[in-house]
């Protein structure tokens, strides 16, 4: 039997292991954790019960993902929920941008911006199914929807600073400029709204939904579908050497690229080895998982309805707090999201104490102390809420980097995502998931379509592998991925 082995059980490691085992591989998945997930599980982090999202929270690209689809995953128990606005953005006046699902009651919300937000979005909502299978997909190769494509993409190309002056509103501004922040990126630069569109895209086909019971739902789906087609999972197996991967027809690496240029050393191409070693990393995060009784009491109504609130003030002040921290600078008030995912499931709750899940931008490896700051950022906007707190977990960038290699210095998206390695990956070569070594291939989100917790790198390096394979008969494709 044609044998494969995947070292990291996040969420691309998971997707590439169960579509793998799902062609007719057999599939060996090698995790460091206790567990599987990586970036998408939950915790009771502070009190029996009171459920916290470890790292990914919010899914809109999840939802309609098609790898994640081509899984079924509802059939191994996940559920989304949505909540009723999917996001507000704050501003000192108490009013606030508010994302709903709709497309068009969104714009009705912005006044005058009303058309252009329309026209920006609605289009591609419409096609977001058809579409997600490009944008998802790497860029060298032939889309199956060019003109769609190619509408979508036009806007992504342009500073997200350039987008925000199509707007005239304060609270539209805002509103675009948070979702942009996702980025990670100064705002200035070029396709730094390439991950917001994609965002707010996805968002307005699918919502910006939440796993019932905990992203941890995500992850141990997906360990379901792969045990369903035969895969095996070895938690608690490090990968610091090649003795310990099994010999397999395919081996794929859910790890940062500096991982496997240790891991494989002079066996790359040079020129392999040279880029993954160059593989810069981004700004990091700093989060607070926080027990709240009675939740957040927001100024701004919409936010007390919004499964995700971003902070940060107006578009200029959200721009300059990115610039900072891209700069290595930590801002005075860093731009700050906060996650109401028990507002969509309430199963997350003890009584009258609700999970809050919040986290900061601040500059890669930040050392200090950037709790203040955060529950600043929340106070501005909801004053009160300190009365409210009664348990408070900080996990710094060490500690996310602890927890987890692919996170060095609370780099959360595997990498910076300059315009460069946000449409190529860690180097420019036609397979981004191919290190140059037959049989091995990087399947992280340091690969196309980049991070969040849809699966599409592990089903991009998944398909890479069965091409690798000659697409013998043998093997099934991807489910409806192609193969
Ligand atoms: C605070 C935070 C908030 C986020 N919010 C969102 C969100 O709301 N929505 C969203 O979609 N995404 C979000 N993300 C991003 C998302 O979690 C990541 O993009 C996603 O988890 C990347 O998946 P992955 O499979 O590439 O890698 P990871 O999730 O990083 O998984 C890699 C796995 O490999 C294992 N591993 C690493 N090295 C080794 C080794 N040497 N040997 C064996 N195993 C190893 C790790 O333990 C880990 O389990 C967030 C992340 C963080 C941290």
């Amino acid at each position: 039997m044609t044998t494969a082995v995947v070292v990291g059980g996040g969420p691309n490691g998971l997707a590439a292991a169960a579509l793998l085992a799902k062609a007719g591989l057999e599939v060996t998945l090698l995790e460091a954790a206790d567990e599987v997930g990586g970036g998408t599980r939950s915790e009771e982090a502070l009190l029996p019960g009171l459920l916290h999202d470890h790292c990914s929270a919010v899914h809109p690209m999840a939802v309609r993902s098609p790898a994640l689809r081509a899984l079924g995953l509802e059939r191994h128990g996940l559920r989304w929920r949505l909540p009723e606005v999917d996001c507000a953005h704050p501003l000192d006046d108490g009013t606030a941008g508010v994302l709903l699902r709709s497309v068009a009651e969104t714009a009705r919300g912005l006044g005058v911006d009303a058309g252009r937000y329309r026209a920006l979005f609605g289009p591609s909502a419409r096609s977001w199914d058809a579409l997600a299978g490009d944008v998802m997909g790497p860029l060298l190769r032939l889309p199956d929807h060019p003109l769609l494509l190619a509408r979508f993409g036009l806007p992504t190309l342009a500073p997200a600073e350039v987008l925000a002056r199509l707007f005239r509103t304060p609270q539209a501004r805002a509103l675009w400029g948070g979702v942009a922040a996702h980025a990670f990126r100064p705002l200035s630069e070029p396709l730094s709204s390439a991950i917001g569109l994609g965002i707010l895209t996805a968002g307005h086909a699918a919502g910006w939904a939440v796993a019932e019971g905990g992203s941890g739902a995500v992850a141990r789906a997906l360990e379901g579908a792969l045990r369903e087609h035969g895969g095996e999972v070895r938690t608690g197996v490090r990968v610091t050497g090649r003795a310990q991967i099994p010999p397999a027809d395919v081996t794929l690496l859910d790890l940062d690229p500096a991982q496997v240029a240790a891991l494989y050393g002079d066996l790359l191409p040079a020129r392999v080895r040279a880029a993954y070693l160059r593989f810069r990393r981004g700004p990091g995060a700093y989060k607070l998982d926080l027990a709240v009784e009675g939740g957040v009491p927001w100024t701004a109504e919409p936010a007390r309805r919004a499964g995700t609130v971003h902070l940060g003030g107006t578009f200029a002040e959200v721009a300059h707090a990115e610039g900072e921290v891209a700069a290595g600078r930590m801002p005075g008030r860093p731009f700050t999201l906060v996650g109401q995912q028990y507002l969509a499931d309430p199963s997350r709750s003890v009584g009258d104490v609700h999970p809050v899940w919040a986290y900061a931008h601040v500059p890669h490896g930040y050392d200090g102390d950037a709790t203040e700051a955060v529950l600043r950022q929340i106070e501005r906007f909801a004053p009160g809420t300190r009365d409210r707190i009664t348990g408070v977990r900080v996990t710094r960038p060490a500690d996310f980097a602890a927890g987890n290699p692919n996170f060095g210095g609370g780099d959360i998206l595997t990498g910076a995502k300059s315009p460069l390695r946000l449409l190529l990956g860690p180097r420019a070569a036609l397979d981004p998931y191919a290190t140059g070594l037959p049989g091995v291939f990087l399947c992280s989100a340091a690969t196309p379509p980049g991070p969040g917790a849809h699966g599409m790198c592990g089903a991009g390096a998944a398909r890479a592998a069965l091409r690798h394979l000659g697409g013998s008969g043998a093997l099934g494709d991807l489910g409806g991925l192609g193969g």
